[in-house]
């Protein structure tokens, strides 16, 4: 979403009659689009990264912590210096879904020179100075993926009070308020989700089963049918759409090669999404999940109950099997194609709309499905558009897809090219880890394209991956698919056929193309079975002239992915377990008080800092502040 800008939204009712209006127009757009587009080439790499932040106020008298709902306000601050100069400035600031959020990106994309890694962190560095002198002194931004107490009683400043039979949102927790207020996308959204879906959104995690945590929870499910009382139960969009996550965006050089790196990074969206692990607090209890990605996943879930296979199909065309909030469902490039082994959801006449056009079975598969969902937010002044030069239609439905990947076409006459977004990972509390995060994920694009690797899996095997990523501790303790020779480039057909899911005549010994690893075999490497991602790097970065400046950041970043995977240094969400289980005031029965809240983020806020220093806990720049007190196992090599 680019600078705020105004707009009238339409009423449901009005939204919905105009679904397949947007439906044709955007399918014609992408059309056109593509025909423009598909032979451009030679654009080089460009990438850039988006971190999204909390603003949190400390209440120092009374032990509390809440967010602060100035998201709007520090905005309008944030983007005058844009507004005067859009191509001088070193940071680009947008709205996001919660009034207490907002996000960050650089000034201008990275390129492809290895030494732009030197900047990585400084630059997220200068950012939060740049929010943190807009702050109150009692206000601090920070990247944390979920507010540990959201949706609690008064968690928010100012004060808001939910409304159950009110408004956008209708939750018994997180009242309209809370929604950014600057533009009336994100309410318009709430609405027409909940309006579309028939009901609220309904959300149930596991609770996190500690020696006198009391079953039921809370009286949620007194107050709602869809409330499972063994679970912490959320029934608001802003309970996902109010998590922070971390994205990355590559340019490629042209179509073919964003399709391939589309494919290759899907493998590893679980296994980012694992690492990254950030978010095991919801509401106010320990659950038993570490990440967000089901909870936003089912925070926008508009499919019906018959689209949920719930009724039989009356209204609705199909039984679609998840949230518009998900995994993907296909690869795009030829390469992928066989390991698309699940079916593609479409309507016949888009698809063949598309093919007709010259667009390939992959690509025209892929688009027709992200065109099965209708339209959620309409603006008046949008609804009639030039087809030719227009793309809002497409982008309506586009970018209401909210997935692991995201292929995005060049907008239209822009000197941008064909890029692909990387949306698994959660953010991180640290800039050092932020970077550190960042500059491994585009390594590993070089490596794959350079060393042309093959990670694919079927994409049934993606999914269940993702689903073991979220579970307590799975960075150490859950076993992945993943593809035992990445550097083949024809596979057995036999032994693919075999290993998709659902085949009853499996023959184990066939199947050994996929196998299972930890996050640790798969990021270090497994000893005469699996090279692992970081010594690819290596080896990739060693017939690289790399200046020693940058070899120094890189290698730090590197060390400390590896200690990370390797379970030396705890998952973000690890260590805030830890925290909470170890408080004084935790009576071992999953509750987060305000008190233990406000600790928390506190000492958070303070290892953020660099006020308090423990590396081997989380991940901290050795240019922290406090550097004299690096321990010398940590400059190995710098
Ligand atoms: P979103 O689709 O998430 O709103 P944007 O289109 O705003 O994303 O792009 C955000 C990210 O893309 C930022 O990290 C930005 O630095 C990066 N970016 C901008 N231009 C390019 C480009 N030409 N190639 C690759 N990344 C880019
Ligand atoms: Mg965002
Ligand atoms: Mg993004």
């Amino acid at each position: 979403m680019g600078l705020l800008t105004e707009g009238s939204p339409l009423s449901w009712e009005e939204t919905k009659k105009l679904a397949q209006h947007v439906r044709e127009h955007g399918i014609i757009q992408f059309i056109n689009l593509f025909k423009r587009l598909r032979d451009r080439e030679g654009d080089v790499l460009k990438w850039g990264d988006e971190v999204e932040y909390i603003i949190v106020k400390f209440f120092d008298d009374k032990k509390q912590a809440k967010v602060s709902l100035r998201g709007h306000e520090l905005l309008l601050k944030l983007n005058e210096k844009e507004l005067a100069d859009p191509d001088g400035v070193k940071s680009l600031w947008r709205p996001e879904y919660a009034a207490y959020m907002i996000e960050g990106t650089p000034g201008k994309p990275y390129g492809g020179l290895l030494a732009h890694f030197n900047i990585v962190e400084a630059n997220m560095r200068h950012r939060r100075e740049e929010v943190s002198e807009l702050l109150k002194p009692d206000e601090r931004v920070m990247s944390i993926t979920s507010f540990p107490r959201l949706g609690c009683e008064d968690f928010s400043d100012p004060p808001a009070k939910p409304t159950p039979n009110e408004g956008a949102t209708r939750s018994l927790f997180f009242p309209d308020e809370v929604i950014f207020p600057g533009h009336p996308r994100f309410k318009n959204l709430s609405r027409n989700i909940r309006e579309r879906r028939g009901e609220k959104v309904a959300i149930n995690l596991p609770i996190f089963r500690d020696k006198n945590t009391k079953i039921p929870v809370d009286d949620s499910f007194k107050h709602s049918k869809a409330a499972l009382p063994d679970h912490v139960y959320l029934d608001a969009m802003g309970f996902g759409m109010g998590c922070c996550c971390l994205q990355l965006t590559f340019q490629a050089c042209n179509i073919q090669e964003a399709r391939t790196l589309y494919d290759q990074l899907t493998p590893l969206c679980p296994v980012m999404l694992a690492f990254t692990a950030a978010s095991p607090i919801h509401r106010g209890f320990l659950t038993d999940v570490d990440c967000r990605w089901n909870i936003i996943s089912g925070s926008v879930d508009c499919r019906t109950e018959e689209e949920r296979g719930l009724k039989p199909l009356k209204e609705n065309k199909f039984v679609i099997k998840k949230s518009r909030y998900d995994s993907i469902d296909s690869y795009l490039s030829p390469q992928g194609e066989k390991y698309n082994d699940i079916p593609l959801l479409y309507n016949e006449e888009d698809y063949k709309k598309l093919v007709d056009n010259g667009i390939d079975h992959l690509l025209a598969g892929h688009i027709a499905h992200l065109f099965i969902r209708d339209t959620v937010s309409l603006f008046s002044e949008k609804i009639h558009q030039n087809d030719e030069e227009d793309t809002d239609h497409f982008e309506n439905i586009q970018s209401t897809n909210w997935q692991t990947m995201r292929f995005k076409p060049p907008p239209p006459n822009s000197t941008i090219g064909w890029r692909v977004e990387f949306r698994p990972c959660e953010v991180q509390i640290t800039d050092f880890e932020n970077a550190a995060v960042v500059c491994f994920v585009v390594l590993l694009t070089r490596v794959i394209l350079s060393y042309q690797l093959n990670f694919l899996i079927p994409i049934s095997k993606v999914d269940e991956n993702m689903q073991k990523a979220q579970m307590r501790g799975a960075s150490m303790e859950q076993k992945f698919w993943f593809r035992k020779d990445i550097t083949t480039q024809i596979s057995p057909p036999e032994a693919n056929e075999c290993c998709k899911t659902g085949s009853t005549n499996c023959e184990p010994q066939k199947c050994d193309m996929f196998v299972q690893m930890t996050v640790n075999e798969i990021i270090n490497g497994k000893e005469g079975e699996f090279p692992g991602l970081i010594p690819l790097i290596n080896s990739y970065l060693s017939n690289m002239d790399v200046d020693a400046d940058t070899h120094c950041t890189i290698q730090q970043y590197l060390k400390f992915i590896q200690r990370r995977a390797s379970g030396e240094i705890l998952t973000t969400a690890s260590w805030i377990r830890k925290f909470v289980m170890e408080h004084p005031d935790y009576k071992q029965d999953s509750i987060v008080s305000e008190k233990i809240n406000y600790d928390l983020l506190k000492t958070l806020e303070d290892i953020q800092s660099g006020e308090k220093y423990c590396p081997l806990l989380l991940g901290q720049s050795t240019m922290s502040k406090t550097k004299e007190t690096v321990p010398s196992a940590l400059k190995e090599g710098c």
